[in-house]
């Protein structure tokens, strides 16, 4: 018998009802609302009703990482890990994540439900349907498109200019060949011939709008703000023009309700919203952690990618939007991403590690260190000191996770080995009982930029007091299109940028802490629905292609109906 396999593991574990879940949280069993024996939605009247919690008593923790390698370096698994230790030493407390997708389930990554003895649990229903959020996501995203070219169709009354539409359509599947495509070929009847092409759901902006919208008239609100394309006279044409807003909130209703899982441990997992980590802004909904703060001590999230990607969204972005302030922040590092910023190995998705890189060399550790100081840089700059987490492989060495000790001692930063995945909670008590402490410290909150800047300057804040940019040189595409949107009134939009998650740059070859480079924003579109404005700063994949040999391949079902190969 080798090491058990994540699904092994997570089909042994023993369920607790969701009710008695909810209850771990003084969730009332009339707002959970079961799926099956193991999963519920929490209806959100809990954050409405009277009686029911209205103020936020918990203390925030956002989860974030160095610059991870392409295989992620286990920011999941920690905020799992830690949140069943921070159980274990009597805290209540509540892990809020992003619901992974099914494009890369069957491709590459595998799924994202944590690993080894920190899991979020039934993890094949959380990798693969859920209770069906994506596929509402899907709809309601499509039934905006199919109106669109409706109306085309239909003598075009708004004179939607078919050159100049920027919705497309959606589907939670890797499959490149959807990218670019014709919709409307065949006779008169068949509609309106024009290019287009698909996206992954989780690149919707109807994920992302979900993700933010905190109530229901809220999600309307910026359903009916959706900009679909532009009038041949260049005014932006809205979901609310096309009457669609009402249908998609109706389509939506269940799916704003976020989701009740729990650990292999029984810790609440409030699982809800997947929108990407590039254009988008790589966190889970706003709602999961306005029930999940009035209800228990302490509420970790994960933000995806390193701190200079998700983090940054969470705080200049959702935190912003939901009013909620971190109370500390956790930066997850391993020894394999540390080694990589040394410049001397090249890890690839879906590939072993070169052999060489798990060899003891506190050195390589060494010379990967200023990535780890970047990130810790960056997540002072919003008032908060981190608490490093040295997530811990097997093929670690103690030298190694050693060097990253004393860095972090010298800069005066609580560090902790942990070792969730090899061991669960019991592995994270150390991690929790370093994030107590920085509980008791103040924070002293700030955003990079205020909104009343123009976009060009919060674009260049980001990119200087954040990434360490010399500044930012701005395409003349990219130009005319935030001076268009200044004139349209998006100007108070918060923005994201768009870029490579594998260096604090937007050169993926720039590894540690690159200086002496400019960001440049070649093109510029509003998420005016969401709520932003985003700067595409590098090549952006919206709809990822299937390796040569995706993990669907490995996949299966057993005659009695077990499953096989997920991971
Ligand atoms: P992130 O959330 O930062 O992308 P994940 O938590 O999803 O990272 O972890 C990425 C991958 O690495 C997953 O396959 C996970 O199972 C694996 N992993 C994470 N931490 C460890 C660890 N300590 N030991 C072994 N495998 C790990
Ligand atoms: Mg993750």
């Amino acid at each position: 018998m080798g090491i058990p396999t994540d699904i092994e593991i997570a089909s042994a574990a023993s369920l607790r009802p969701p009710v008695e879940i909810a209850g771990r949280l003084g969730i009332p069993p009339q707002f959970v609302e079961p799926y099956g024996r193991s999963v519920a939605k929490i209806d959100l009247a809990c954050l409405t009703a009277p009686g029911q919690p209205t103020q936020q008593r918990a203390k925030y923790v956002v989860i974030s990482a160095v610059t991870p390698t392409p295989l992620g370096e286990g920011k999941t698994t920690t905020a799992v890990g830690l949140a069943d230790g921070l159980a274990r030493i009597g805290r209540n407390v509540a892990v809020t994540l992003r619901q992974p997708s099914m494009g890369p389930t069957f491709g590459i990554k595998g799924g994202a439900a944590g690993g080894g003895y920190s899991q979020v649990v039934p993890m094949d229903k959380l990798n693969l349907h859920l209770t069906g959020d994506f596929h509402a996501i899907t709809a309601a995203h499509n039934l905006l498109a199919a109106i669109v070219d409706n109306h085309l169709h239909h003598g075009n009354q708004l004179q939607i200019d078919p050159h100049n539409i920027t919705w497309r359509r959606v589907l939670d599947v890797n499959d490149r060949a959807l990218r670019n495509l014709v919709v409307g070929l065949g006779s008169k009847v068949d509609g309106v011939p024009r290019q287009s092409g698909f996206d992954i759901t989780a690149a919707s902006e109807v994920m992302v709008l979900l993700s933010l919208a905190t109530s229901l008239e809220d999600l309307r609100e910026r359903l009916r703000r959706i900009v679909i394309g532009y009038s041949y006279a260049g005014r932006p044409i809205t979901a609310d023009d096309l009457g669609a807003a009402g249908a998609m909130a109706v389509i939506l209703q269940d799916a704003l309700n976020p989701n009740l899982l729990q650990t292999l441990e029984g810790t609440p997992a409030l699982i809800h919203c997947g929108p990407f980590g590039n254009i988008a802004t790589g966190n889970s909904s706003i709602v999961a952690d306005l029930v999940a703060t009035r209800r228990a001590d302490i509420v970790l999230t994960e933000a995806g990618f390193g701190a200079d990607m998700g983090c940054e969204r969470f705080m200049n972005v959702k935190c912003r939007v939901s009013g909620l302030r971190p109370d500390a922040a956790v930066l997850v590092v391993t020894i394999r991403a540390l080694k990589t910023h040394s410049g001397r190995f090249d890890v690839k998705a879906g590939k072993p590690l070169p052999p060489e890189m798990l060899e003891e060399n506190p050195d390589d550790v060494r010379a990967g260190l200023p990535n780890l100081i970047k990130h810790i840089e960056i997540v002072n700059t919003f008032g908060v000191s981190p608490v490093v987490a040295i997530n811990a492989f097997p093929s670690d060495h103690a030298s190694e996770h050693q060097v990253v000790i004393d860095a972090a001692e010298r800069l005066g930063i609580d560090v902790a080995v942990t070792r969730h995945v090899a061991e669960g909670g019991a592995g994270a008590e150390a991690l929790a009982e370093a994030l107590l402490k920085a509980l008791d410290r103040p924070t002293n909150f700030r955003f990079t930029y205020e909104l009343d800047a123009p976009l060009v300057d919060k674009i260049d804040a980001v990119a200087r007091k954040v990434y360490g940019a010399e500044g930012i040189d701005v395409l003349p595409a990219a130009a005319s299109a935030l001076a268009a949107y200044e004139k349209l009134g998006f100007g108070a939009l918060p923005v994201v940028i768009a870029k490579t998650h594998l260096s604090v740059s937007s050169d993926p070859k720039l590894l540690g802490a690159p200086t002496g480079w400019r960001l440049p924003v070649r093109e510029v579109r509003a998420a005016a629905g969401a709520g932003y404005v985003y700067a595409i700063c590098g090549e952006m994949r919206t709809m990822p292609g299937l390796s040569s040999h995706p993990n669907a391949e490995r996949i299966d079902l057993t005659p009695d109906g077990a499953i096989i190969g997920l991971s």
